[in-house]
């Protein structure tokens, strides 16, 4: 069904618009759903038709589209104002939603930097621990002392597509044409990564992956500024999980060390893995906290870096030190962001979103269940609402469906046919409801992609 105004959409879409992460030439010969409306959970086209929003708009949204307390806390912003700099000026929504950060974050987090998106997030905490060593080695003069100028990273790490946090980031096929243009880091293993040295035998994996961090860290720390990591779950790289207590071991010989911990919270951040923020699972405090994605509850691009006094006071000087943060992007601390992501958080609060999200993190696991029974999953990952069902093409051996054969893709486009809206990684099919997602619309999401699979798969 296509409608005239449909038609019209399409061809200025395909002729002027530049799609992200899309190979172009093929987007041009398909037909595109064009989103006109949200509803809660659901995303409706231009043709009225409805779908379920399995992927929370891009790991984004938090309370269900055309929230209530969120349309009219932007509204009631609106009618004061849209815009006003932070550079030396303050705005209301910002300050009040920077204490309330505060309250909720990590114990110690008590300084917050916004920016508008996740990458923004990470370059900011990565600057601000390189200025950090460069402005609290006491003896500045000393040329030949070993400056902590370096990072650690992990392997399958996601951090942004800007330069920075590409440099930290190991993805290969989303920073292979770029490698030459970034700065070098030091690449501990993720636990269950893709490329796993010792082959995936699960339980050695976790005691490995912090053998081979800690070897790092003793040879090289004098040099390593700070460890970013994506806490508890991995996302780009597949929905990997960690094993218990990785994060808090990495957390305990980054302290060890005198290395600074970076949390990139972007995705797992704002309750998807079932607490407020993924470093709450296991107790760990970083020095930097970075949120975007779901901080406004999936209605506008803002971003905070969350850092603690240790930090913030090695930045303090007379003005002609120069140890001021030289950093900002002229909408940082939009009001109408920042105004989002109050009622955003108020929302938490008042419908005990996390209290009622248990009974739906515990009904996704038994359904889950069900899934490796089916003859192509070969992994099946789950942390609170996040979940990952891996495809393979033999179960036995782990044998992976080949690139071109498109899998994932292939699941996600037949989910479609039947009102669902997912979107791979690869081979790996991405559970990412909205938290609002009902146990019925849960139930309803997880029937259709069990069926998609076994019919896609299925030879
Ligand atoms: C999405 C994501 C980012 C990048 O956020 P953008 O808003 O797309 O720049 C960074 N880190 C993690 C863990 C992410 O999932």
């Amino acid at each position: 069904m296509k409608t005239k105004r449909n038609k019209g959409l399409e061809k200025i879409d395909k002729k002027h618009l530049w799609h992200p992460f899309t190979q172009m030439r093929k987007w041009e010969k398909e037909t595109p759903l064009i989103i006109e409306r949200g509803e809660g959970n659901y995303l409706i086209d231009t043709n009225g038709r409805k779908y379920l929003d399995g992927v929370s708009s891009l790991w984004v949204n938090v309370h269900g589209h055309r929230k209530r307390e969120i349309d009219n806390a932007i509204k009631a912003q609106i009618d004061k104002i849209s815009h006003s700099t932070l550079l030396g000026l303050g705005n209301v929504p910002s300050i009040l939603l920077a204490g309330k950060l505060v309250k909720i974050a990590p114990n110690g987090l008590t300084k917050v930097f916004y920016s508008d998106n996740g990458s923004t997030a990470v370059e900011i905490a990565l600057k601000m621990a390189y200025q950090y060593w460069e402005q609290k080695s006491e003896v500045r003069s000393q040329k030949s002392e070993v400056k902590k100028t370096k990072f650690i990273s992990f392997t399958g790490a996601y951090h942004g597509d800007t330069f920075g946090s590409m440099s930290v980031g190991e993805i290969d096929v989303f920073v292979e044409k770029y490698k030459p243009l970034l700065f070098p880091t030091y690449k501990a293993y993720y636990p269950y990564c893709y490329r796993c040295p010792i082959d995936k035998i699960y339980p050695s994996c976790n005691i490995a992956c912090i053998k081979n961090f800690e070897e790092i860290l003793k040879r090289h720390y004098k040099k390593i500024a700070a460890c970013i990591i994506e806490p508890i779950v991995q996302g780009a790289a597949g929905i990997i999980v960690a094993p218990h207590e990785f994060l808090k071991k990495v957390k305990g010989l980054c302290a060890k060390h005198n290395i600074l911990l970076i949390a990139d919270e972007v995705a797992t951040g704002l309750g998807r893995t079932g607490k407020l923020f993924a470093c709450e699972h296991e107790n760990v405090m970083p020095d930097f906290l970075c949120l975007a994605k779901g901080i406004t509850g999936g209605y506008l691009p803002l971003a905070a870096t969350l850092t603690t006094e240790k930090i913030y006071k090695a930045f303090l000087g007379e003005y002609t030190e120069t140890k001021q943060f030289f950093h900002g992007h002229t909408y940082t601390g939009n009001p109408l962001g920042c105004a989002a992501a109050i009622a955003n958080l108020n929302i938490f609060k008042k419908e005990r979103t996390l209290q009622k999200l248990q009974p739906k993190i515990k009904l996704l696991s038994e359904l889950l269940a069900g899934f490796k029974e089916l003859p192509h999953v070969g992994d099946v990952r789950q942390k609170g609402l996040i979940a990952g069902i891996e495809l393979v093409r033999d179960k036995k051996t782990r044998e992976p469906f080949q690139t071109e054969e498109r899998i994932g893709h292939k699941v996600c486009m037949e989910a479609r046919k039947y009102g669902l809206i997912i979107r791979p990684l690869g081979n790996v099919i991405v559970i990412m409801p909205p938290l609002s997602i009902t146990t019925a619309e849960l139930q309803k999401m997880m029937d259709i992609i069990y069926r998609r699979i076994e019919s896609a798969a299925g030879d």
